[in-house]
């Protein structure tokens, strides 16, 4: 495996290599351009993430041909989501097509290293273990490059004609380009997780109770993530002791089966890796791209995890980032933003309302609506770019990477 760059200059230097990251690679590599990316975390390294994919998020898997690879490598395919108000229980079969078959959960061991796949056979240079430290800025402030550690400890520096700053919540790239922050959400919630070992299942299963909620996400390897929610205050006060105690007193209160599912793996010591803690951090929209930089994924806009949706936005996000990059003009990064913000704006504002954990048994169901229909308009926006497609006889990247060969 690679350990340095192969090259000292390239198209597109991307910071982070998982699903904003590696599928922007993928993209940048399908369409011919030079693209080199880094992460600090080994290849196929798990992260602080539960993994429930929405539509948006699988129906951009499978533009990409990379669905089938998922479900190959056993990721349950999830047909139905069951809602759990208080101890009412409402199931949503999912409408099938062939291109979306139902949902997946696949882990993040799996699906970063899938996208990572990806980038590398498109052409993409990806290396892991590798710390980008710094940005290099030419004498008109445009970024110009990265300073690197390699994973053998050598110092480099290697420039592009962008740098994409795709490295999560505390992004580089957006501290040292000084991205403003345009939005900041009002409120965040706690998510603890852990991996229990459950028979077949293919349904997500979500729980709400009043100042709690719940979720049940079957996964590979015959495990399930369960998750429990509360406001980060909650978090604060409440779970000061035991992180489990306090979780399987919530998930019981939510459900007495989901309890003892939990519970019953806790005692048997069959819990794969212990329990994940995320004390919560408020959603925020950032400045998306300024001269030679751009931000895409949770470096440019989070939002709490209780919906579900930052893998969406970030694959979502990926190709639109990807097209403005091939398209390269002014107008072309402004729309990238709005384009982003109009969307994000509407998912952070109906995450909030759903986190802010302000809502009854009575009306949580409207939240959820309002949020579900948010979503589609998201997802059609994403099926739009597949009759695009149509209209020309082959994929966008395709006919660029044609366009740059014959040129
Ligand atoms: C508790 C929790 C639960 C979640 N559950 C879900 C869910 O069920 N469904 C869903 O869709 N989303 C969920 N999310 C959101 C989802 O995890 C993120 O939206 C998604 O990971 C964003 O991907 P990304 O590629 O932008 O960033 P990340 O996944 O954060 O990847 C950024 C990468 O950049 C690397 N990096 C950072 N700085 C550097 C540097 N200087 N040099 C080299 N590498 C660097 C990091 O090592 C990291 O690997 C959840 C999030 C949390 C916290």
């Amino acid at each position: 495996m690679r350990t340095k760059p192969g090259c000292s200059h390239y198209d597109a230097i991307i910071v982070g290599a998982r699903c904003a990251g590696a599928s922007t690679a993928m993209l940048l590599a399908r369409a011919g351009m030079r693209v080199l990316a880094f992460d600090r975390r080994a290849y196929g390294s798990d992260t602080l993430s539960t993994h429930a994919l929405m539509r948006p998020a699988v129906l951009q898997l499978s533009r990409w041909g990379l669905l089938k690879r998922l479900l190959d490598a056993g990721t349950p395919l999830i047909t139905a989501t069951a809602f759990h108000y208080g101890d009412q229980e409402i199931t949503i079969p999912l409408r099938a097509s062939p291109q979306l078959p139902g949902l997946i959960a696949p882990r993040r061991t799996l699906l970063d290293r899938t996208l990572v796949d990806a980038a590398r056979e498109a052409g993409a240079e990806v290396l892991h273990d590798t710390v980008v430290g710094d940005l290099v800025s030419g004498a008109d402030a445009r970024v110009r490059g990265v300073k690197m550690l390699t994973s053998d400890g050598t110092h480099l520096t290697v420039t592009a004609d962008i740098v994409i700053g795709a490295d999560g919540i505390g992004s580089l790239v957006a501290k040292r380009c000084g991205a403003q922050t345009l939005r900041r959400g009002q409120v965040s919630a706690a998510h603890l997780y852990a991996y229990v070992p459950i028979e077949p299942e293919s349904s997500y299963r979500w729980y709400f109770r009043e100042g709690v909620s719940g979720s049940f996400i079957p996964t590979n390897d015959g495990l399930a993530c369960i998750v429990a929610s509360v406001p980060t205050e909650h978090f604060d006060e409440r779970f000061r002791g035991s992180h489990e105690d306090a979780r399987l007193a919530v998930l019981r209160s939510l459900s007495p089966d989901l309890g003892a599912q939990a519970e019953r793996a806790h005692v048997d010591g069959a819990i794969d890796g212990g329990i994940r803690v995320f004390r919560g951090v408020p959603g925020f929209l950032r400045q998306a791209y300024g001269p030679g930089w751009a931000l895409v994924g949770d470096a440019g806009f989070f939002r709490d995890p209780i919906t579900s949706h930052g893998i969406s936005d970030a694959l979502r996000d990926s190709e639109s980032l990807a097209r403005t990059i091939l398209d390269g003009s002014a107008q072309a990064f402004a729309s990238y933003q709005r384009e982003r913000d109009f969307i994000a704006e509407q998912i952070l504002d109906a995450t909030d309302t759903i986190a802010s954990f302000d809502w009854t048994l009575g009306d949580i169901e409207t939240r959820h609506r309002q949020f579900s229909s948010v979503m589609k308009a998201e997802f059609e926006g994403i099926v739009e770019r597949d009759m695009q497609a149509r209209r020309f006889p082959r994929p966008w990247w395709q006919q660029r990477a044609e366009a740059l060969r014959s040129a």
